[in-house]
């Protein structure tokens, strides 16, 4: 959550800044803010609340001197209400000094106390002020921007990354963090700050990663990182594979609608490099070896919101393939329980971003128990990844839109792929059994594309719905997570009562819901499955048509079974019945996009979320 870019360079910073911010504003967007460093050491600053645009249109009225040395801000508001006042940067030291914070002090009531007594007042409710009104003090001892930086971190509790400039330091920008992301781009005479690699990569792919509890200074020719001690680090640098204009609309009507088009190719780049000889070879993953993988007992998927729902999917691949015990947990509910894990034990986190706060502090918790660790992440230099033992990248590209889609199925594509591996080395499929079911994966892009063309389809059935109040979801096995994540993208996007249920729950409670002209969305499973839940699930299908539901049925091509049952059929192409979910999804992402968007909705940024959930 909040969106963090610094910049020290030859350029004009508020060009740099805006951009970046323009990139990250997914991340948060409850205000926006700048501070500028004028080459005559004079501090601008410039924030309001509300989307960028009404920062770029204060702007424009109340222009700011322009430098080449600045922070920016987009915030997702945890302290105080998304007003001007709370908006970043907050000063310090008598307005010479400008801080941005992604985060949450906790101890920021005594600290406030303090401050109080020593004679400070406040203009923000925030927890941020304090940082800023703390590290200004220190720098009145130290004159070094860097040195107070350090004074003040190690007295703050929680996650914070924190960005800072001080007018008597015009080519410097300080950041520092502690559980809340921070990584540097690498350039020629100028480097930069960002919540992730979006913030710069127009500028340079060259990049750099911070540690916990880590603090980088940037000056146009110099990037110098020590710990919270003091003592310098040595930083990892990487190159970031993104193309700049993949962070771009690329003429979409929105970042979720060219997600969306762009499934076809999450699903292909997470496979690519992966097989070898028909197999599954994950490069990523050596820090698992074989024999470790045959070693494993149990696996414990761990991740929130959609990524939760792609676990369930891996879970039962993953269950049916490596013949291991799955289970499928909410990060936020897993450390809080003295989970029982052992050196057997293969916790595998799910977080696009690799910086979910909630998700992070499990990987942590897990790991400092002896668990072997893996995570599924879409974003390179990120926290969880390098918190863990191995790492599955899902190669979605970046994804701007707050409501995740092409990362899900990429996902998904990732848990079938770690499944295979570990089926591979545990011998519990045969290789001509693990070749089919790649041969079918690699297949999968293809009728991603064909599903695509249902869209039109889908935007009008959306737009014939568009007042309706309450919509459910019925999946059965693969097909359940699915029913979920359709729900979850109603709830998200077109703030509708939506839920999603098991079909073999519906007798046992849900099935009071429905009445006549209840929209109902079945997730078909394919006539050729050999656990026979075609039938099961048509026979629910006739139960809720019987009590007046009007069912949207997602069934496979070909299967007529489903025809007199109802009201409308979205065709899905044949894959392997286990594959079926990364087919049967696009057409709900396209709902919950087509339905939003019906409302007159921000597809993109739904109210009160944020892309990546850096708080817990
Ligand atoms: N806790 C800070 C605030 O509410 C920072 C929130 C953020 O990460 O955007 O302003």
């Amino acid at each position: 959550m909040c969106g963090i870019v610094g910049y020290v360079g030859q350029r004009g910073s508020l060009e740099v800044l805006l951009g970046g911010l323009k990139r990250l504003e997914y991340r948060g967007y409850d205000s926006a803010g700048v501070a500028v460093l004028a080459p005559s050491g004079e501090l601008g600053t410039a924030k309001k609340a509300g989307k960028l645009g009404n920062l770029t249109d204060e702007l424009r009225a109340h222009p700011v001197t322009d430098g080449h040395t600045g922070i920016g801000h987009t915030r997702w508001a945890t302290h105080g209400g998304p007003t001007d006042e709370n908006a970043h940067p907050h000063l310090g030291d008598g307005g010479k000094l400008a801080l941005i914070h992604n985060g949450i002090i906790e101890n920021f009531s005594e600290l406030k106390a303090e401050l109080i007594e020593r004679g400070h007042s406040f203009s923000s409710e925030t927890d941020t002020e304090i940082a800023a009104l703390l590290v200004g003090d220190a720098y009145r001892e130290t004159h070094d921007l860097t040195a107070a930086m350090l004074a003040v971190v190690n007295r703050l509790e929680g996650a914070f990354t924190l960005l800072a400039v001080h007018a008597n330091e015009p080519d410097v920008v300080v950041g520092a963090r502690r559980n809340s992301p921070l990584v540097v781009g690498l350039g020629e005479g100028e480097n930069f700050l960002g919540s992730d690699v979006a913030a710069f990569v127009a500028y340079t792919k060259q990049a750099m990663e911070i540690g916990q509890d880590q603090l980088v200074t940037i000056r146009p020719g110099s990037v110098d990182v020590v710990d919270f001690a003091g003592s310098p680090v040595e930083s990892r640098r990487f190159e970031v594979d993104w193309d700049a204009s993949a962070a771009d609309k690329g003429g979409w009507s929105s970042f979720m609608a060219k997600e969306i088009s762009e499934e076809p190719d999450a699903v292909a780049n997470t496979i690519r490099g992966r097989v070898v000889d028909g197999l599954v070879q994950i490069p990523e993953m050596e820090g698992l070896d074989d024999e470790t993988l045959r070693s494993i007992d149990r696996i414990l998927i761990i991740a929130c919101g959609t990524a939760a729902y792609a676990g369930m999917v891996g879970k039962y691949a993953i269950e049916q393939w490596a013949r291991i015990p799955v289970d499928v947990e909410l990060a936020h509910e897993f450390r809080y329980r003295e989970p029982v894990l052992s050196p057997n034990t293969l916790v595998v986190s799910i977080s696009q971003s690799g910086e979910t706060m909630d998700t992070l502090m499990a990987v942590k918790y897990a790991r400092e128990r002896g668990a072997r660790t893996l995570s599924i992440c879409n974003t390179q230099g990120a926290t969880i990844p390098r918190e863990s033992d191995a790492i599955v990248y899902t190669h979605a590209g970046p994804e701007v839109a707050v409501a995740s889609t092409k990362a899900f199925v990429a996902q998904i594509t990732a848990c079938y792929l770690f499944g295979l591996q570990l089926a591979q080395a545990r011998e519990t499929l045969s290789t001509d059994a693990v070749r089919a079911l790649v041969a079918d994966l690699q297949k999968v892009p293809d009728q991603l594309r064909e599903v695509l063309k249902s869209g039109d389809r889908i935007a009008e059935l959306a737009h014939w719905m568009a007042d309706t109040r309450s919509v459910l979801f019925l999946g059965r096995h693969v097909g359940y997570p699915i029913a979920l994540e359709g729900a979850l993208k109603l709830k998200e996007l077109a703030y509708i009562h939506a839920e999603g249920f098991a079909a073999g729950e519906l007798k046992h409670g849900p099935i009071a819901l429905i009445e006549p002209g209840q929209i109902v969305f079945v997730i078909v499973p394919s006539p050729r499955d050999e656990r026979s839940l075609h039938a099961k699930v048509v026979s629910n299908i006739q139960e809720i048509r019987a009590r007046g539901a009007r069912v949207i049925a997602i069934a496979e091509a070909g299967d007529v079974a489903v025809l007199p049952h109802a009201d409308e059929v979205i065709r899905i192409p044949l894959a392997s019945p286990f594959f079926e979910p990364l087919l049967a999804v696009v057409p709900l992402h396209f709902f919950g996009m087509e339905l939003a968007a019906a409302k007159g909705l921000d597809v993109d940024q739904p109210r009160n979320l944020a892309k990546s959930v850096t708080v817990e």
